[in-house]
């Protein structure tokens, strides 16, 4: 039986929700990560650096016994997000801003209709060292739902990384070949986040055969051409790119509805998957890069020196998760097995 042991990996892209869900959500995250960057699109956001905190409190008391996962906290961008702002963030702790389009993901309506008039906010940030997390999709309704991210990175993000040169970003959960090109074009201080879903499916697994709900997320599984070259950019080992599960639970409910919510659920699953994706790529040696070194490399953080071991063995994937109030989530990959687990 084949084993590899890693660096304790950290998720630098997740959904942890709030009030009750955090008793489903966090220990499925403590269970393999150390750390994870907490995304603030919670209703309403997480929009100063006082509730970021008040936050990252209801988190801590929702790990389990003798945890001890550290959430790394973010503030959500708004039209009126300030200087100011920035520096209390930086002064308690927060990691990182996030910057959603109005419109684009799970509770994104706070969210920036426009970047230019930021631009004193993001020179702020590169004095600081606060990286910026962007969702990268433009929102208007004209544009095609698979072309939002190519077009995102032509009109603006191509823009801002020229504007504000010493501004770290995160380029978040790309899904396009164009994505993966684009990064690899720019300095150092331009990295990316790659969920599991989308180096393991393209669109014809959310549309063939009928319609899948729960391998619906945003931005959209997209042709296959554009997983491959995913692929082929986590097994170059390239440090640009490293693990952000965008984990994202919704309940059974939501998901299968005339109207069904995006996001993937893969916290119970995550490194497992990971571990599944790079071996049969042929690239096992470079999953412990990918999960545990280059996020914390490019965030400035030390690396954690604790240790998980994966072995290979089958398991299948929950058909479901209860909750506490009788709802279910899918979570992803649900009743398929997995050939890596965690020891
Ligand atoms: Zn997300």
């Amino acid at each position: 039986m084949r084993a590899i042991t890693l660096r304790k990996p950290d998720d630098w892209h997740l959904h942890f929700r709030d009030g009750q869900m955090l008793n489903e959500t966090v220990p499925a995250t403590a269970r393999c990560f150390a750390r994870a960057i907490v995304m603030p699109n919670l209703v309403p956001p997480v929009v100063n650096a006082e509730q970021a905190l008040r936050y990252k409190q209801r988190i801590m008391d929702a790990r389990p016994a003798g945890s001890d996962f550290m959430p790394l906290m973010t503030l959500y961008l708004t039209d009126q997000t300030s200087v100011a702002d920035i520096r209390a963030a930086v002064e308690s702790g927060v990691s990182a801003v996030k910057l959603y389009p109005a419109g684009a993901t799970t509770n994104s309506d706070a969210a920036v209709t426009g970047l230019t008039p930021l631009y004193p906010v993001f020179e702020e940030m590169a004095e600081l060292g606060m990286p910026l997390l962007i969702h990268g999709e433009v929102t208007d309704l004209q544009t095609d739902i698979f072309d939002r991210e190519k077009q995102f990175i032509d009109e603006h993000l191509a823009p801002l990384t020229q504007a504000v040169s010493g501004l770290k970003i995160v380029f978040e959960h790309i899904t396009t070949a164009d994505a993966a090109d684009f990064v690899l074009s720019c300095s150092e201080r331009v990295g990316a986040t790659i969920t599991p879903q989308h180096l393991m499916l393209d669109r014809n697994d959310l549309l063939v055969g009928g319609i899948r709900p729960h391998n619906y997320c945003l931005p959209i599984l997209k042709r296959n051409t554009h997983k491959l070259r995913l692929q082929e950019v986590i097994k170059s080992g390239s440090s640009k790119f490293f693990l952000g599960t965008d984990s994202a639970p919704h309940t059974r409910s939501a998901k299968e509805s005339p109207c069904g919510c995006a996001g993937c659920y893969s916290a119970w699953s995550a490194i497992e998957l990971y571990a599944q994706i790079f071996d049969d790529l042929g690239a096992l040696d470079k999953l412990e890069a990918f999960a545990s070194e280059h996020g914390p490399r490019f965030y400035g953080l030390d690396m954690n020196s604790q240790r998980i071991t994966l072995i290979e063995q089958d398991w299948v994937i929950p058909e479901h998760i209860k909750l506490w109030d009788g709802e279910t989530i899918v979570p992803f990959y649900a009743g398929q097995t997995c050939r890596w687990k965690l020891q």
